[in-house]
């Protein structure tokens, strides 16, 4: 179950759901005026490693989720990608899209690349015929590349804790709605698993704020290795986590529940000559399908975790529906 990068809204994840909600409309319209085509889209590197077509005028014709041959070769490079006649390139010629289908023949793409070098996908015109771009194009296409991956670190940073990376409170709570619905239509069940760290206050007051910061760092980083890549992690407070964990069934949920508190009482951070731990009281509740809202599944995992808080700390307290 473990994994490298579990439970961490990635960048890529984020982004993909922002241009996923057409929030970038505006923008790949700009493009399409700039180019003058008709089709200017953002397209978005899935975990598959292959960008697919996300946002803009063009998606529906060209089909959503759709990869152009072109943004492959695009995303691998620094430099701004153009195909002025693809049914004359060898690369290209004898693609379905070009052959084929759409008979696309033009092609400009810009690798969306962020400040610390992740490519994200591309921001791209196409057109069915021949075309050379002037010099001043290509450099506006680059700036509204810019301001894609601009809007979207800024949006990943409002929902994300820079801290801990775990996602942040109003975070959570939207990716937790996108996954009700989700398995609501699939007739799965949703766990939430609120943990809450004992006596936290102590540390802080023992070995300082900076430890304090450190052991909130470990207990995000073990449960994130603990958990599989689906599941998320949200500070939805100071000293105060709610894991999702979909599609899974309740006993399973309890036993995984039950591995964190574990996993979190094996933390040993060096501080001052010690070696500081940390327990955790933790509450579990189930979001059947069709049965409550997010909110209501939420308080029902904070009833269980101060009942885990009232019997004495460091253990799960599963909601009484779930037994
Ligand atoms: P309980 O077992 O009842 O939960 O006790 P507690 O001490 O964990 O709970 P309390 O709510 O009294 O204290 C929470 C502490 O968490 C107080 C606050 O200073 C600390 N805290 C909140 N956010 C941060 C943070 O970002 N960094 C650090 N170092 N401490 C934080
Ligand atoms: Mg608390
Ligand atoms: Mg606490």
């Amino acid at each position: 179950m473990a994994s490298d990068n579990a439970n961490i809204a990635t960048a890529e994840q984020t982004s993909r759901e922002n241009a996923e909600g057409l929030s970038f409309d505006r923008i790949t319209r700009l493009a399409s005026t700039v180019m003058q085509t008709k089709m200017a889209m953002i397209s978005l590197i899935q975990d598959s490693g292959m960008p697919t077509l996300a946002a803009g005028p063009g998606v529906e014709e060209l089909g959503a989720g759709q990869s152009l041959p072109f943004c492959h070769y695009a995303v691998n490079s620094d430099q701004p990608m153009v195909v002025t006649d693809a049914a004359r390139d060898p690369r290209f010629e004898n693609d379905a899209m070009v052959a084929g289908g759409p008979k696309l023949r033009f092609y400009l793409g810009i690798p969306l690349r962020t400040r610390d070098g992740a490519t994200l996908g591309t921001l791209c015109t196409v057109d069915t015929q021949p075309r050379t771009p002037s010099a001043d194009q290509i450099s506006m296409l680059t700036d509204l590349a810019r301001m894609v991956v601009n809007e979207m670190e800024l949006r990943q940073m409002s929902v994300t804790d820079s801290l801990t990376g775990a996602l942040t409170k109003r975070g959570f709570e939207t990716r937790v709605e996108a996954e009700r619905i989700r398995c609501q239509r699939a007739g799965f069940a949703l766990t939430l698993v609120a943990v809450d760290l004992d006596n936290f206050k102590n540390i802080n007051d023992r070995f300082g704020h900076a430890v304090g910061d450190s052991m909130l760092r470990s207990v995000v980083d073990v449960c994130r290795e603990s958990l599989r890549n689906c599941d998320v992690i949200g500070r939805t407070g100071g000293e105060e986590f709610v894991i999702m964990l979909p599609e899974m069934p309740g006993p399973v949920a309890a036993k995984v529940a039950e591995r964190l508190r574990q996993a979190i009482a094996e933390i040993r951070l060096p501080a001052s000559g010690e070696m500081v731990n940390i327990t955790a009281s933790i509450g579990v509740a189930m979001l059947s399908p069709g049965q409550q809202t997010t909110q209501q599944a939420l308080l029902r995992a904070d009833i269980a975790l101060y009942a885990a808080k009232a019997r004495g700390r460091n253990r799960v307290v599963l909601d009484p529906a779930m037994l």
